[in-house]
């Protein structure tokens, strides 16, 4: 399990190898200190070939990425001060690597906060340089390793997020996109099976859309579709969530939401779309099919049964709103069978 995280779970990936480099670079070391005599810098590297694996072990077995990230961030910072200190400039060296693992490892404002606490430590205490010129140097040696770091670690964290927006936008409507839809579907699900909370899942399917594009042109259905996702998303509450699931096909995720109030909050929107939305002044209705999250229930079988009350509201004549769990309920099907 953890081998297949290693190739998805980039944040892991690094842990890992920070880990695994650092214990085999430390490793040898510490041995040596022990031949020579030097116990205590032998006993620094020890514990810190300790900390260094029983967190490996630890988030290898599932344990926080976040936190476990910081406490090692913590250790290596602890232990280079502590190695500069025991045994001079070599043991100052250690300072460039674990600046930058410390920006591949935590948040740029921690990893800028404990490599500073390094190099000032460091510096301010002098005992590891031999002259101020050597101080002065490393000084600036490491700084100007810390800048770059950092200025390497904002433009990744700017370019992620910028990514994470493209890949979870949908473009034409601005509203999320159905990979984001498969991630808050989980999120709610687990919600729901952790405190019980009711959960509504509706799938809505704009009527006779293909006569939209035929009649008014591909450019008038683009207009409608964002007009369509701006009228659903100004009746949202905070909480709910709209997709687009794809084509003139949407979804909306509604936490909080019984039966009940799924039939109140869908016929409401339904009504809403059919007074509201137009093609070049003619009216574009919606189909909506619902269901309420059942417990026991996988996410896929939920949709489906959203899905499967959506066609029967088509084949109820459209411009209607079906539930699945109500007096109107909608045979289960299987997501694969659409
Ligand atoms: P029904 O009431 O049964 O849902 O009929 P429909 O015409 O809406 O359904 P159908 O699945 O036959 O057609 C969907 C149409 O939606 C066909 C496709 O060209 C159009 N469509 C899908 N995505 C887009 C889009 O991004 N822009 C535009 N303009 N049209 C789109
Ligand atoms: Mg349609
Ligand atoms: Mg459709």
């Amino acid at each position: 399990m953890s081998l297949t995280r290693l190739r998805t779970d980039f944040q892991f990936a690094i842990f890992a190898l920070f880990c695994v480099v650092a214990i085999l670079g430390i490793g040898p070391f510490a041995v040596y200190r022990f031949m020579h005599g030097q116990l205590l810098a032998g006993a620094v590297d020890v514990a810190i070939l300790g900390a260094l694996m029983l967190t490996l072990a630890y988030v290898w077995r599932g344990g926080s990425l976040e936190r476990t990230s910081l406490f090692v961030v913590a250790i290596t910072t602890l232990g280079c001060i502590v190695i500069g200190k025991l045994i001079g400039l070599p043991g100052a060296l250690w300072s460039f690597p674990a600046v930058l693992a410390n920006f591949l490892l935590v948040r740029r404002g921690y990893a800028l906060a404990t490599s500073l606490a390094i190099v000032l430590a460091l510096v301010i205490d002098g005992s590891a340089f031999h002259s101020t010129v050597e101080r002065l140097m490393y000084l600036a040696a490491v700084s100007v390793t810390c800048l770059f770091a950092y200025v390497f670690a904002r433009r990744t964290e700017q370019q992620r997020v910028q990514l994470e927006t493209l890949a979870s936008r949908d473009p034409l409507t601005g509203i999320a996109n159905r990979r984001a839809m498969e991630r808050e579907l989980h999120i709610a699900a687990e919600a729901f099976r952790r405190h019980r909370i009711p959960v509504g899942l509706a799938v809505l399917d704009l009527d006779h859309f293909k006569r939209v594009n035929d009649e008014h042109g591909h450019e008038a259905g683009d207009h409608v579709l964002v007009e369509f996702a701006k009228l659903v998303h100004s009746r949202c509450r905070a909480g709910d969530r709209f997709f687009r699931y794809g084509g003139e096909e949407f979804v909306l995720l509604l936490p909080g939401t019984d039966a009940a109030a799924l039939h109140r909050l869908t016929s409401e929107l339904r009504e809403a779309v059919a007074e509201g939305l137009r093609a070049q002044g003619m009216p574009v209705t919606v189909s909506i099919g619902a269901a309420v999250l059942h417990a026991g229930e996988d996410n896929a079988h939920w949709l489906a049964r959203a899905d499967a009350a959506m066609y029967e509201a088509k084949h109820q004549g459209r411009n209607r709103a079906v539930i699945a769990d109500g007096p109107d309920a909608a045979t289960p099907v299987h997501a694969g069978q659409r």
